[in-house]
């Protein structure tokens, strides 16, 4: 199983997205953080491609 937390994305929230492959996390991470954090995405999508988030968060990813 893969999964990926807000934590790991350097926001304070518990919530950890889980699932079968790293897309379905990633799309799992975006839509509670699209909801939860719209701050948080509006100030990574200033800096940051959608690209260079999807690699960002591809690499922070673990396996369990
Ligand atoms: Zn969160």
């Amino acid at each position: 199983m893969k999964t990926i937390s807000c934590k790991d994305m350097g926001v304070d929230c518990g919530f950890v997205a889980k699932g079968e492959t790293a897309e379905e996390v990633i799309s799992k991470l975006n839509d509670h953080a699209t909801k939860a954090h719209p701050e948080v995405v509006a100030e990574m999508s200033k800096k940051m491609s959608e690209e260079q988030m999807k690699t960002k968060m591809t690499s922070m990813v673990k396996d369990m």
